[in-house]
């Protein structure tokens, strides 16, 4: 058995049951890539088992604190039953869920999306790629399912030392006559009172952001009940935030004169949105579309004066890490700032982070700020995170990574 010996006093993090070892905190030791090691403190206290990443800055991840715990095939069909079994008691209004978050539930470097009848998993450490064949077999088996397509071709991978890999990784293509390329990569979820599809081949992350689930009935709910007319969905994606927006409209009996602009930098994106606007049951005359970069269109629109009585801020991660925290933060400031300038008095401002390198703390901070430079002040109505299936624990606090506020602007 192979173990790692911990520096004097790094052994503190590990004992408020934290999953991550970094290289500075190790004084010797190590195995192969994903191979079991015992962690012990720098006096030969037994403080996990955990998987090793020889390449990785996290040098290694913790599967377990319970030294009696054999770490083999039942424990990862035993974690991934409790992954879904917590989900069955979440409240999740899609049969588009997440079914492992990785640290969150015990499983580091593991992701695992439930798309209807289809599982997408994402593989992102050296522990859970060596553990790959058991794990899928965990899934099927524990879901009931027999379909899993794997995705890990997330950057993150590189940093692990491990290439990227996609495909079928159980019921793909027999080979038979007549089978083709297997089961479908193109599918269709329903959220709340809406129909999505995506395609988990192509799609961003697995193929879809269901982390903002709720945040897009939310909209919706605002849409419904303070009428807004004229909507700006910011890094539109698939458009989910704009059937939402047109959904609330409806249901509020202001869908005749609502309309929702979209923008995103990517073509295929905007196409699917468009197509999700039509598949809900929406004209396309209450919505318009542009393939265009979100701090140019902002800019432009305020050129030309145009107002609107909700935004929606959803960008891409701009700090993977805390190390590109002030950029990102320029970045978040400027696009908030001109967002805040664009509302409508009593306007509202839905913002958002998914930087792991940026605090809650921090990106309010950000739009107070930019609020600050727009010259403009607002109400927070609220504080908005990730949807229940992508939870947060109280041993790891990074699991935090998607945080909103929810911003009206004073009339
Ligand atoms: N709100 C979406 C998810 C947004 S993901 C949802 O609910 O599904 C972020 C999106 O930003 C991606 O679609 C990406 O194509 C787009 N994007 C990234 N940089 C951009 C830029 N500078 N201008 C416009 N869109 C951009």
């Amino acid at each position: 058995m192979k173990t790692l010996r911990l520096r004097p006093g790094k052994e503190r993090s590990l004992q408020r049951r934290h999953p991550w070892i970094f290289e500075s905190a190790i004084a010797k030791g190590g195995g192969d890539s994903g191979e079991t090691v015992r962690v012990e403190s720098h006096d030969g206290q037994f403080l996990a088992w955990a998987a090793f990443s020889p390449s990785s800055r996290i040098r290694a991840r913790v599967w377990s604190f319970d030294e009696a715990q054999r770490i083999d095939a039942p424990f990862f069909i035993a974690a991934c039953a409790r992954s879904i079994i917590a989900r069955a008691r979440f409240d999740v209004q899609s049969d588009g869920v997440r079914l492992v978050h990785g640290e969150s539930d015990g499983l580091p470097g593991l992701i695992v999306d439930r798309y209807g009848d289809t599982l997408v998993a994402q593989f992102t450490s050296a522990g859970t790629e060596r553990w790959k064949g058991v794990i899928a077999d965990a899934l099927l088996r524990e879901t009931g399912l027999a379909k899993l397509y794997e995705r890990s071709d997330a950057s993150v991978r590189a940093l692990e030392g491990l290439p990227p890999a996609t495909g079928w990784l159980r019921g793909g293509p027999t080979g038979a006559p007549g089978d083709g390329e297997g089961p479908p990569l193109e599918l269709t979820i329903h959220e709340h009172q809406w129909s999505l599809t995506l395609n988990i081949a192509e799609g961003h992350k697995t193929g879809f952001y269901l982390d903002q689930r709720d945040s897009r009935k939310r909209f919706a709910d605002y849409t419904q009940r303070l009428g807004f007319k004229d909507v700006l969905n910011c890094f539109c994606y698939t458009g989910g935030f704009s059937v939402a927006a047109l959904a609330g409209m409806r249901a509020g009996g202001g869908l005749a004169d609502g309309h929702v602009t979209s923008i995103d930098s990517s073509g295929p994106a905007l196409e699917r949105a468009r197509a999700h606007v039509a598949l809900n049951g929406f004209d396309l005359n209450h919505a318009s579309f542009m393939d265009a970069d979100v701090n140019a269109s902002l800019r432009q629109f305020l050129k030309e004066g145009r107002r609107f009585d909700a935004i929606i801020l959803d960008p891409p991660k701009f700090a993977p890490t805390a190390a590109h925290a002030d950029r990102a933060a320029r970045a978040y400031k400027d696009i908030n700032r001109l967002a805040l300038q664009l509302l409508s008095p009593g306007g509202v401002l839905f913002t958002f982070s998914c930087s792991g390198g940026i605090s809650a703390d921090l990106f309010h901070k950000i739009v107070a700020s930019a609020g600050a430079d727009a010259g403009v002040d607002g109400f927070i109505l609220e504080r908005l995170g990730g949807a229940p299936d992508h939870p947060m624990t109280l041993e790891f606090p990074e699991g935090e990574y998607l945080k909103g506020l929810v911003v009206m602007r004073k009339g």
